[in-house]
């Protein structure tokens, strides 16, 4: 058995090898344009920020900020994080860059590593990947709705077809502390049938009590008094709105009063997006969670914007996908043919004819660290081709290139010129239009 190399990636980070790769292109590239159709600007910010900014916008007493982030100092004194999630970056930056003055709604779109120090295991890793979205200044339920159709339809058109949406609405400052009272009362009284941690969430955080996974609390939970009768007119009317849009739009969805999601920002509309087992009935692990937070730019010292947004788990997703049986939209592609060189000059000449392939559209592969014809050729093999291109020294300095068919043998000679209208020819494809 081969030794362990001293020297491993840090627990709970993993490498992306070439062949996870086109996994990750499909699921960018189907984001992207998912996102320019609805009009979202991609947007980058830093990997790590000030600490303090987690600890405002996210909340000192929730999971990720008590036990999850990654700070340190740095050499100048400053308090660093490594990014534990994305929202609260965004609306830093929104606030940083003014974009209260650009036209409303700013609608920003993301995809990059996060940072949790959690404890590794199948779909849980301490750096993992988000794609999501952020939409600033539109209060709508409408907003809310195409957040959540967004994510579910780039899931489906990803190839998942069983998705269940849970939804709930927590409400907000105006009628949210009734409940939150009405909690406390209730908890209060069957603290003894509360897990040890729960005891102490009660303390700082009530609503995090009803997403505990421990047998007995969800049971309580069951039983606890729910948000939907506490909201006043106002979020009762916006999350009926939200309803009735996924309604129309045929989106599958169920009522979850359990669901309050582990941030401190959000208010109002909160989801998860989770794929169904085969049975139908079971979910598996959400792919997908976000809601509105309409009072956290103003608390970042902002103006007062109303936001909603989500972030998808991108290892979610591919191990799903997988499980699915769902093949990337990319699966690394079979090059469309090989290109061969003999000599120095050969070598030297092939760049030329790899961008005359690559602007053709022509996808070709090469080992341009080897002079072997017959090594070459059995490279190709390896790949599939149909076609391979032989350039030799003759060929280097009449500026033509040979076209081999690989089952027959068969060789004819072609000016490099015309090389991408006979190959496309040859494989079926449209024709390149002939320059002027
Ligand atoms: P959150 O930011 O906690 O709302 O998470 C949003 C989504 O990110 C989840 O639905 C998961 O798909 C994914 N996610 C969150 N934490 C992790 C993790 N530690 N490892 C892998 N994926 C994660």
């Amino acid at each position: 058995m081969a030794k362990k190399p001293s020297i491993q990636a840090p627990k709970g980070m993993n490498d992306i090898l070439p062949a996870e790769q086109p996994y990750w292109l499909s699921i960018f590239d189907a984001a992207r344009a998912m996102c320019s159709f609805y009009g979202f600007q991609k947007i980058d910010t830093p990997i790590v920020e000030h600490t303090a900014l987690f600890k405002r916008a996210v909340g000192e007493a929730t999971d990720i900020v008590e036990k999850e982030m990654y700070s340190f100092k740095t050499k100048g004194g400053d308090e660093l994080t490594l990014r534990p999630e994305m929202t609260a970056s965004v609306v830093r930056a929104y606030i940083e860059h003014g974009m209260q003055v650009w036209p409303q709604p700013v609608q920003l779109w993301y995809m990059g590593p996060q940072f949790r120090h959690e404890n590794p295991q199948h779909g849980r890793y301490r750096q993992f990947h988000q794609f999501g979205t952020e939409m600033f200044g539109d209060d709508s339920s409408a907003a809310d709705a195409l957040c959540i159709f967004m994510g579910y339809s780039l899931l489906r058109e990803l190839g998942l077809k069983n998705l269940v949406v849970k939804i709930n609405s927590i409400g907000d400052d105006a009628c949210r502390p009734n409940y939150i009272k009405a909690l406390k009362d209730y908890y209060k009284n069957n603290s003894k049938k509360m897990c040890a941690l729960c005891r102490e969430r009660a303390k700082t955080n009530i609503l995090r009590v009803l997403d505990c996974k421990e047998s007995k609390c969800q049971e309580l939970a069951a039983e606890a008094p729910q948000m939907i009768d506490y909201l006043d007119d106002a979020c009762k009317k916006h999350f009926k709105g939200v309803i009735e849009f996924l309604d129309e739009a045929g989106v599958m969805y169920i009522m979850d009063s359990s669901l309050v999601r582990g941030l401190d920002y959000y208010n109002r509309t909160v989801f998860e997006i989770y794929a169904q087992e085969s049975d139908g009935v079971t979910l598996k692990t959400a792919l997908l969670g976000g809601g509105r937070y309409d009072g956290l730019v103003q608390e970042m010292g902002g103006p007062k914007t109303s936001a909603v947004g989500f972030g998808m788990g991108i290892e979610r997703l591919i191990i799903v996908m997988k499980e699915l049986g769902i093949k990337p939209a990319q699966s690394g592609s079979r090059p469309d043919t090989f290109v061969v060189q003999l000599g120095e000059l050969a070598k030297k000449k092939s760049f030329l004819l790899f961008d005359e392939l690559r602007r053709g559209g022509i996808h070709a592969k090469a080992t341009l660290g080897r002079d072997n014809i017959k090594a070459q050729l059995r490279v190709a093999h390896k790949f599939g081709v149909t076609y391979a291109l032989i350039i030799g020294q003759k060929e280097a300095l009449d500026g033509t290139v040979i076209l081999r068919e690989m089952n027959s043998g068969a060789q004819e000679t072609v000016p490099v010129e015309k090389i991408v209208r006979v190959l496309s020819d040859r494989l079926g494809r449209p024709l390149p239009p002939l320059e002027d």
